[in-house]
């Protein structure tokens, strides 16, 4: 073999490696930008408008950014879908459940009354006392005694059935099954826009991740703003629950004004076109005034954008006769429209719900069963007067 062919072999080797190497290449390049169509990114993984104040990240969390040497940007870590949420009937089916084996105090207050074989004087004060016990509240206690003593007398109600259902519908009644529970998230000219508002540590965040989950599912598009700037941590853990469900969170720098973290929040949602944005607040020390008339504030800021359509007001349902003193101060401040009570799987006080509802004028919306993602349920008032007439308590 001459030197001349030797190096035409050497030649054709060197090509066919190049060739080689930028099919990969370019397949790969191609395989990136597919990954990164079909995430669900907004445009605004970057800066969202105020340079080096804000900052609306994935909620994918970080997207490392490699660059190759033709200088093309390319996004290296596909990150994964967010998981699926709990099929609606039997996170409904499991909540339920929960729901059953929580407000023992409050059932075994109900229950007296159907286990007693005669339902003399003693009976009626008892079972007022145990009402009184499990946060139904004097009000609510005394009017569904004295609706109960009426229609027993009446309807000559002699057994346990019979006083099981006008228990029932008393109570149903007390809970006023015609107030609208629904949540306002149907966007219009502008996203709607849902505020989440209360004292610190009854379960703001956690309701806007679960809530964020299940508006996600319902095919909605949903951005969060996290306009609780007082801790870093805060605006992290509001971020977390983002990428569990797989949406943008729009935060600001520590200690940044919470009025202007939600009002970028909202811009960007209107320029995103999303359907609702939600709105984590921080947790107010209800009883300083200054920090109340900032969340006024916020709420106005906002509106020079798009109308507020939903104020949830979160409350520990475990927290007893003070969730009531915060829920007052809330309602002087903002226009609370729907009321979010949480750990009511840890409470056996489930009355509060009676209480709360007739303070406010406001209707019970959510429920909080849990601390997991799928522990948030709409609050039905036959369901939950179900649970309690049905626990075995
Ligand atoms: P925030 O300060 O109002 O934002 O409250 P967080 O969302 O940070 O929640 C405070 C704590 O309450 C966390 O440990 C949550 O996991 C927990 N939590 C929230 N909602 C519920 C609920 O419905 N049930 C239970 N058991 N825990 C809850
Ligand atoms: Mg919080």
């Amino acid at each position: 073999m001459d030197a001349t062919t030797l190096w035409f072999i050497i030649g054709g080797i060197v090509l066919a490696a190049f060739v080689v190497v930028g099919v990969v290449a370019s397949r790969r390049r191609a395989e990136l930008r597919r990954g990164r169509d079909t995430r669900q990114l907004n445009s605004a993984g970057g800066r969202s408008g105020v340079p080096g104040e804000f900052d609306a990240t994935s909620g994918s969390g970080s997207v490392d950014v490699l660059e190759s040497p033709d200088d093309e940007v390319l996004e290296a870590e596909l990150v994964p879908e967010p998981d699926r949420p709990e099929a609606r009937a039997s996170r409904l089916a499991r909540l339920r459940r929960r729901l059953a084996g929580s407000n023992s105090a409050l059932s075994r207050g109900l229950l007296l009354l159907l286990s007693r074989d005669r339902i003399d004087e003693d009976t009626w004060e008892d079972f007022e006392d145990t009402l009184i016990a499990s946060d139904l509240g004097v009000g609510p206690t005394t009017e569904l005694v004295e609706a109960l003593r009426a229609r027993f007398r009446i309807e000559g109600v002699d057994d346990p059935a019979q006083a099981k259902a006008v228990l029932r519908s008393e109570l149903l009644k007390l809970i006023d099954t015609s107030m609208d529970r629904s949540l306002n998230t149907e966007r219009s000219a502008t996203p709607a826009v849902v505020m989440v508002v209360g004292v610190n540590g009854t379960g703001k965040t956690t309701t806007v991740g679960k809530l964020a989950r299940v508006l996600v599912a319902e095919d909605k598009d949903v951005l969060l703003g996290a306009a609780d700037t007082f801790r870093a941590a805060a605006a992290d853990q509001l971020e977390t629950w983002g990428s569990r469900v797989g949406v943008v969170t729009v935060r600001g720098a520590e200690a940044a004004d919470p009025a202007s973290v939600a009002y970028e929040a909202v811009r960007a949602g209107i320029e995103q076109e999303v359907d609702v944005v939600l709105i984590d607040t921080a947790g107010r020390l209800h009883t300083k005034t200054g920090l109340m008339d900032e969340l006024g504030k916020v709420k106005r800021v906002i509106e020079r954008q798009a109308p507020v359509g939903e104020v949830l007001l979160v409350l520990d349902a475990t927290t007893g006769q003070n969730g009531l003193t915060q829920a007052r101060i809330f309602a002087g401040v903002v226009n609370v429209t729907g009321i979010v009570l949480t750990k009511l799987d840890g409470s056996a006080k489930g009355g509060i719900v009676f209480q709360v509802q007739r303070e406010l004028g406001v209707p019970v919306k959510l429920v909080g069963l849990g601390e997991g993602v799928d522990d948030l349920a709409p609050f039905d008032p036959e369901v939950f007067v179900d649970a309690l007439l049905d626990s075995p308590a």
